[in-house]
């Protein structure tokens, strides 16, 4: 296979860099400016994460394009991380908050679009009893809250490498000596999450089996396929393994949909037929407009009906004065009703696939060690091969200047990857063009880089 020559790709980012300011004269102004007075100059410190030297700014957003404030249009394959799958400003979700605005923003009363929200995704998830939150963080924060609370239990399980939002408990990983460490990066925390939290590697049986027997495991909080460390799909026969041995062992089992939902419209536990506790989702069921859920099977909701000693309704530490606020569960109305349907995922499947064979002919054609994984509508290119089988192997395939260069590059001609991924989203809006457009630009960035 071909090795990439690391001194060439340093000056192909350079070069890239230096065009990416050229161009973007008015984004690195206002970066500028945003300096005075923000933190870290951005608005949120993770903005900072921008391969090309500073943000782009943005002008609008509409489908599944976006333009900057220097007049430059891009296809969006980042679609704000999963948070406009929906394709930007649907018209459905536009109107039907329009519409809740000029009636009311927030007010402690439910809606009557709430009722309908909870069947639809009692329809699509399976489990039964909703609530709802603003954030994914917080749908996964209140769910960790209850499963302990039900359980009596004190600790929680993750994977290795996993993101589940802000979340301190998840904040932890598996080191390359099989110790379970905080994460890098994590700043603040409030004890070492190693004292909350068991973490094993995904697809690993054996290591869940040990973690689960100690009987202290409240709840396994997962992603039904990693997304957050590149895509990390399940080995044949992982998920069942990982359903029996929670059931064996009194332990909840809470799948994140967040960015699984690209599997179908039920996410994983729909297209793969899991039989999850309970589910935690936001982002894209909203439009755009901050949202987030997490819901519970029957039996689990029958289970906390009989411990009124629990205070759910005051102080017991699940809450958010605008969670379940009435232009949210409006978006999500509309969004889950006309935007984001059934029939919505055949064709940004189709595509993903478009994008994933475009990709793999790429890698075969320059003998790349490269591997593309896909779920749904969703794909992304991993820089080893075979596809790594747990988030240790991925993140020890990162390369982030390989990666910073395949995203100055792709930015400079019109196309954007989600930052801090090597990902692509396929919205409603998406169109066979746009795909194209990346295999065009992708293709000649990968010739310029092999020579
Ligand atoms: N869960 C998953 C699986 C996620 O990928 C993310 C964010 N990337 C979150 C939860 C948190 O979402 P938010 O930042 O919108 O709260």
């Amino acid at each position: 296979m071909a090795d990439i020559d690391r001194s060439r790709l340093g000056q192909l980012l350079e070069q890239e860099q230096a065009r990416f300011a050229e161009i973007h004269p008015r984004s690195a102004a206002e970066y500028e400016r945003g300096r005075a007075s923000l933190f870290g100059g951005v608005p949120m410190t993770w903005m900072n994460k921008a391969a090309g030297g500073f943000p782009l700014y943005l002008e609008a957003a509409h489908g599944a394009s976006v333009r900057d404030i220097d007049g430059l249009d891009y296809v969006d394959f980042a679609l704000g991380d999963t948070g406009a799958m929906a394709g930007h400003s649907p018209a459905p979700t536009v109107a039907a908050v329009r519409e809740q605005v000029a009636k009311g923003v927030t007010a402690m009363m439910p809606t009557s679009d709430a009722a309908w929200v909870g069947t639809e995704l009692t329809r699509r998830f399976g489990v039964s009893a909703w609530s709802f939150a603003l954030t994914a963080t917080d749908a996964n924060r209140w769910a960790i809250r209850l499963a302990r609370a039900v359980t009596g239990r004190p600790k929680i399980l993750v994977n290795s490498y996993c993101y589940h939002g802000t979340v301190d408990e998840t904040l932890v990983k598996v080191d390359e000596h099989g110790n379970q460490v905080i994460r890098e990066g994590n700043v603040g925390a409030a004890v070492d999450p190693t004292t909350t939290t068991r973490v094993v590697e995904y697809n690993d049986v054996d290591a869940l089996e040990r973690e689960l027997s100690y009987g202290d495991v409240a709840c396994v909080l997962m992603e039904p396929a990693l997304t957050n460390i590149g895509i990390v799909l399940p080995a044949d026969g992982y998920l069942t393994a990982v359903r029996e041995l929670c059931t064996r062992t009194g332990t909840l089992l809470i799948d994140d949909e967040t960015h699984t939902i690209s599997a179908g419209p039920g996410g994983a536990t729909r297209a793969w037929g899991l039989h999850p506790d309970m589910v935690t989702i936001g982002k894209a069921i909203g439009g755009g407009i901050p949202c987030g859920a997490y819901g519970m099977s029957a039996e689990l909701a029958e289970r906390f009906a009989g411990m009124p000693e629990l205070d759910l309704v005051d102080m017991g530490g699940v809450g958010g004065t605008l969670a379940g606020n009435p232009v949210s569960m409006a978006a999500m109305r509309a969004t889950l009703s006309q935007v984001l349907t059934d029939e919505a995922w055949p064709a940004m499947i189709a595509l993903a696939d478009r994008f994933g064979d475009a990709v793999d002919a790429v890698i075969d054609t320059n003998d790349l060690p490269w591997s593309v994984s896909r779920l749904g509508a969703r794909v992304e290119y991993r820089f080893c091969r075979p596809a790594p089988r747990n988030g240790g192997e991925s993140a020890a395939a990162s390369d982030e200047v390989l990666e910073d260069y395949l995203h100055t590059y792709l930015a400079n001609r019109g196309v954007l990857m989600t930052p801090f991924h090597n990902m692509a989203l396929m919205s409603p809006a998406t169109t066979p063009a746009d795909v194209d457009k990346h295999t065009e630009v992708f293709t000649a960035a990968v010739a310029a880089l092999v020579g």
